[in-house]
């Protein structure tokens, strides 16, 4: 088994979220609540302020150098569209898009169409012309499906989705290959709360028997997804979770592959 680990870019900045959605509030009542009930430490809840008055709710770069000094290919969705408390816009997005091809990132969609043929099209269109990129994949953002979004996907003409959480091979549907994923931060950490309700042991703990149990579905791939927001000390417990997670993976003599190397292999091995 091998690791696809890959990141989805939901913030880049506090200020896009002002006037356009509820994320302001939800951020200050979840860090109270973290802070009260113990999970986070002052010095979180103080970083989270000076988050906030840095305008800063990204960590592209911290995570990209971590990664490369790990051996971790990057893979970033990055979205061309918002919706559902993605805010940012397309020059904001643009930036970070330039750097992560500068520092030869896998660049895919972060998507937020998933039911209208129509309006899919668009948002992939804009990605090429954007990104300049021909071949390319996409993941929704907050995963949302119906049962004609994967079909719809494939037909937009992504090369890869990776929307589906199941303990799935890589499979195509027409032309595309879906990856479902395995592992997200938010499910393990937040564990169904909206908030942080485990400690750093628990999250390994639940973590490794999601690893174990992609092993017994003989899974080729595992697949992992961080949020770059949490790559930083004012989430601390999520920080130690990837760097340990990372870590563990390498131990287990895990390798770590992206989406389109892994593509090569399923399609050299069908040949
Ligand atoms: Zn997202």
């Amino acid at each position: 088994m091998k690791a696809i680990i890959s990141h989805d870019l939901d913030h880049i900045t506090v200020w896009e979220h002002l006037f356009r959605d509820t994320i302001i509030p939800k951020y200050m009542a979840r860090m109270h609540v973290e802070l009260l009930s113990g999970k986070i430490s002052l010095r979180e809840y103080t970083l989270r302020w000076s988050d906030f008055f840095k305008n800063k709710w990204q960590n592209v770069d911290e995570l990209i150098t971590f990664n490369n000094i790990n051996g971790v290919p990057t893979s970033f969705f990055v979205a061309v569209n918002k919706g559902v408390g993605l805010n940012y816009s397309n020059e904001a997005a643009m930036l970070w898009i330039e750097q992560m091809q500068s520092r030869r990132c896998e660049i895919a969609v972060h998507g937020i169409e998933f039911d209208n043929a129509g309006l899919m099209l668009n948002e992939y269109q804009l990605f090429e012309k954007l990104t300049g990129q021909q071949n390319f994949g996409i993941r929704m953002h907050y995963v949302r499906n119906t049962e004609k979004t994967y079909q719809l996907l494939a037909e937009t003409g992504y090369t890869y989705d990776s929307t589906e959480h199941a303990y799935k091979n890589p499979y195509k549907i027409g032309e595309m290959w879906e990856f479902p994923f395995q592992i997200m931060d938010g499910w393990i950490i937040e564990n169904y709360k909206s908030w942080q309700s485990l400690n750093l042991e628990q999250a390994k703990i639940n973590t490794i028997k999601l690893i174990d149990k992609a092993h017994e579905h003989q899974l080729q791939y595992l697949g992992i997804d961080f949020h770059d927001r949490y790559f930083s000390h004012s989430f601390k417990t999520w920080l130690d979770w990837y760097m340990w997670l990372v870590d563990y993976l390498k131990c287990q003599k895990i390798e770590f592959i992206n989406f389109n190397s892994a593509i090569k292999e399923l399609e050299s091995a069908q040949a």
